[in-house]
């Protein structure tokens, strides 16, 4: 299917995208990836009649240390993620569950910012990110600001993002020392969304959970943070009674679309497996 006729503009930098954006309103689109937006197109779902490509704009991508937190740009795409020595040292979680999104060549072109900015709640960076504690670093013609990953997302292609503002990078806090993650994501088939995923970072003292930030995958009209099964874990002991406290708390926030990849109940069901599996996991990595 072709989409329809646009306009193409390749601005070099921040400051001329975002002028095109105001000058084109919601008749522009910003083109990252396009692995959502173009698929988006070709239904018809959208119809910018211009698209500001960020493709060509050098310091959009890339990864680097800065103070305690690792700053992502936000066209960093999902392969070069992966490939991370920063990540894997820093923040393993953001190299390691990236290999559950979609396929090779959708990670080749698709970026960690068209994943947020999507503000699909099938995405996995959402929860990715809420789970992380991550700041997304918006800017507009006023300049920039920071805003938490836990409250960027409404619903579903809901999020803070205004019309004329670019997400130009995740800042990520590094992980302490004896963090545990996991994020696990049950699937159809290799290269599917999520049926049901939970992401889980959490460290443990004296015995007992003493941080845990838990977060959930298409489950919502958004990804949704489980504070409820937060707050199960908190100070408790890592047993099977509280983790199933946490995935009972986890299950209670869910409010799935029935869909192809089954009713509310079994996806509310698999997101409990999903949180059980997750802080099992992210246990054993707290050393
Ligand atoms: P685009 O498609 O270019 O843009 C998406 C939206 O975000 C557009 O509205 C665009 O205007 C806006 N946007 C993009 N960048 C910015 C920015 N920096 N600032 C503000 N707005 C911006 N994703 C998953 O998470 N998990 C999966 O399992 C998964 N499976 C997939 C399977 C297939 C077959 C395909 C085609 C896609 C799949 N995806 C999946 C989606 C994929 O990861 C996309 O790449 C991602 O959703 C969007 O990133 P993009 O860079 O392609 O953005």
């Amino acid at each position: 299917m072709i989409p329809p006729a646009f306009d193409y503009h390749a601005p070099k930098s921040v400051g001329e995208a975002i002028a095109l954006l105001g000058q084109y309103g919601s008749d522009a689109k910003i083109l990252a990836g396009g692995h959502s937006l173009l698929p988006m197109m070709k239904l018809r779902f959208a119809q910018p009649a211009h698209l500001v490509d960020l493709n060509r704009i050098a310091e959009l991508r890339g990864i680097r240390e800065d103070g305690g937190d690792v700053v992502i740009g936000a066209m960093t795409v999902e392969n070069d993620l992966i490939a991370s020595p920063i990540l894997r040292a820093r923040v393993p979680l953001l190299a390691e569950a990236p290999k559950l999104i979609a396929d090779p060549q959708v990670r080749n072109r698709g970026t960690i910012g068209g994943d947020i900015a999507h503000g699909d709640p099938g995405n996995d960076h959402p929860a990715l990110a809420i789970a992380l504690d991550a700041s997304l670093v918006l800017e507009g013609p006023g300049g920039q600001r920071t805003v938490k990953a836990d409250g960027f997302f409404h619903g579903t292609y809901m999020t803070d993002l205004a019309e004329d503002e670019i997400l130009v990078a995740i800042r990520v806090p590094a992980f302490a020392a004896g963090t545990g993650w996991a994020y696990e994501k049950l699937k159809r088939k290799t290269g599917d969304w999520a049926t049901a995923g939970a992401a889980v970072v959490m460290r443990m003292g004296g015995g007992r959970v003493s941080h845990c930030r838990i977060a959930l995958t298409n489950v919502a009209p958004m990804a949704l943070r489980a504070a409820d099964a937060e707050r199960a874990l908190v100070g408790q002991p890592l047993t099977e009674a509280t983790i199933d406290a946490a995935a009972q708390a986890a299950m209670a926030v869910c409010d799935p679309a029935e869909d192809l990849r089954g009713d509310r109940e079994y996806k509310t069901a698999m997101t409990g497996q999903m949180v059980k599996r997750a802080i099992k996991a992210a246990a054993a990595r707290c050393k």
